[in-house]
């Protein structure tokens, strides 16, 4: 019996270690990485699979696969974390538009490339917006990222309020984690780069390999709101950070591809849900968010391909109304957006479907790239010496391999 469960034991032990060497780096298809043996398949004649298994489909050339990663509020539900959106090019290149908190849970869930999520398009500093900044610049650099994180974002109004204030605080307050990684991940990586741009004016503010990101103006508390608009290849996609309805977004916006827009509670779900008092309860959906019936209003204006409402919970006794109060000032192709809504998107089709993932999906493992990337040293000599002389020794096997 003894020797059974030994022998059982050890074919465990085995397996593990033998999937761990063959799980460890990703295939390379059509430039992008996918994890190691998943064979993404390309999709013909509009025939998408009902459900979206990451890792399954190709991004056809002249398409554009947009995942609503996240959808929720600052005050986050397990299923609605906070505003992201993810796009993916025919191209091989990928975009998101804000990293709200909770984001990276999704991101990982989706098994991404890492090493294409080096941009971040910032609509504004909440939370919900920006919340898993940090946690996506470490994350990605242990997951493959071996160039510097990009975070684009707008001015405010006075230097502090902006950007790259904001992200020298995130590089300033984990100083302990990144100086302590340095060295045995790529020291690129471990940069994160703020590209701070003037929030009142509509601007191009990136334009490579023919992928155009222009942002303007949104009114949302106070200085240092914006919107963005993406174009490639014939297709626009417009994404909504917070706002009420306004003039900048009806011009950038009108008869885009896929228009993403915040479709806010009513004041009074707000007065349900949160116990706020109505004048509060009326700023927050209708002063400073876009109720749905604004939503609807807004995008008869527009005439999208296909409209997208996001930035509420949808939860069964909320989300019905929601929709029906939309369907009272809009009547045109309609997404209610949840977590992990997925839009692919070519000139002639617009699938709307469901992600399915795996909640114990690993990391696909660094690439070639990544395992070259220059690197330093590893951080030695950052514990005191009376820290160290308290290592219990022998206890850690010792190196079977040269490391000096
Ligand atoms: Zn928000
Ligand atoms: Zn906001």
């Amino acid at each position: 019996m003894k020797n059974i469960l030994a022998t059982l034991l050890m074919a465990v032990a085995c397996a593990s270690l033998w999937s761990a060497t063959a799980l460890a780096k990703p295939d390379k298809v059509d430039g992008v990485n996918v994890p190691s043996g998943r064979v993404p398949q390309k999709i013909k004649d509009n025939k998408y699979p009902r459900t979206y298994f990451p890792g399954t489909e190709r991004v056809g050339k002249n398409e554009m696969r947009i995942t609503a990663v996240g959808t929720g509020m600052p005050n986050q539900s397990p299923s609605n974390v906070a505003a992201s959106f993810l796009v993916e090019l025919g191209n091989g290149e990928s975009f998101l538009f804000d990293v709200g908190t909770g984001a990276t849970d999704r991101l990982a869930g989706l098994e991404v490339d890492y090493a294409k999520l080096d941009k971040v398009f910032a609509s504004h500093l909440h939370t919900d917006h920006v919340g898993d900044v940090a946690a996506l610049w470490v994350a990605g650099w242990l997951n493959g990222r071996y160039t510097p994180l990009h975070v684009y974002g707008p001015s405010g109004s006075s230097p502090e309020l902006g950007t790259k204030v904001h992200i020298d605080h995130i590089r300033a307050a984990w100083a302990w984690d990144v100086t302590s990684r340095a060295g045995t991940l790529p020291n690129a990586g471990g940069e994160i780069v703020a590209h701070e741009f003037d929030f009142s004016k509509t601007a191009v503010i990136y334009d490579k390999n023919g992928v155009k990101v222009t942002t303007f103006p949104a009114i949302h508390i106070r200085d240092g709101s914006v919107s963005f608009r993406l174009d490639w290849n014939g297709l626009s996609f417009v994404f909504g950070g917070d706002s009420v309805p306004n003039k900048w977004f009806q011009k950038e916006a009108k008869g885009a591809d896929v228009v993403v827009h915040e479709c806010f509670f009513t004041p009074e779900q707000w007065m349900s849900i949160a116990g706020f008092p109505y004048k509060q309860a009326y700023w927050v959906t209708s002063q400073i968010h876009t109720p749905p019936e604004g939503f609807g209003k807004l995008m008869s204006m527009v005439k999208p391909r296909m409209a997208v409402a996001y930035h509420y919970w949808n939860h069964r006794d909320i989300e019905l109304e929601i929709f029906e109060k939309v369907r009272k000032t809009y009547d045109g192709p309609l997404t209610m957006a949840d977590d992990l809504t997925v839009l692919n998107v070519t000139k002639d089709h617009i699938e709307v479907r469901e992600v399915s993932f795996n909640h114990e999906a690993w990391p696909m493992g660094t690439s070639k790239e990544w395992d070259t990337a220059p690197r330093g040293e590893p951080a030695t000599g950052l514990s005191s010496d009376w820290l160290i002389k308290g290592k219990l020794k022998g206890l850690n096997p010792p190196p079977t391999q040269p490391i000096d």
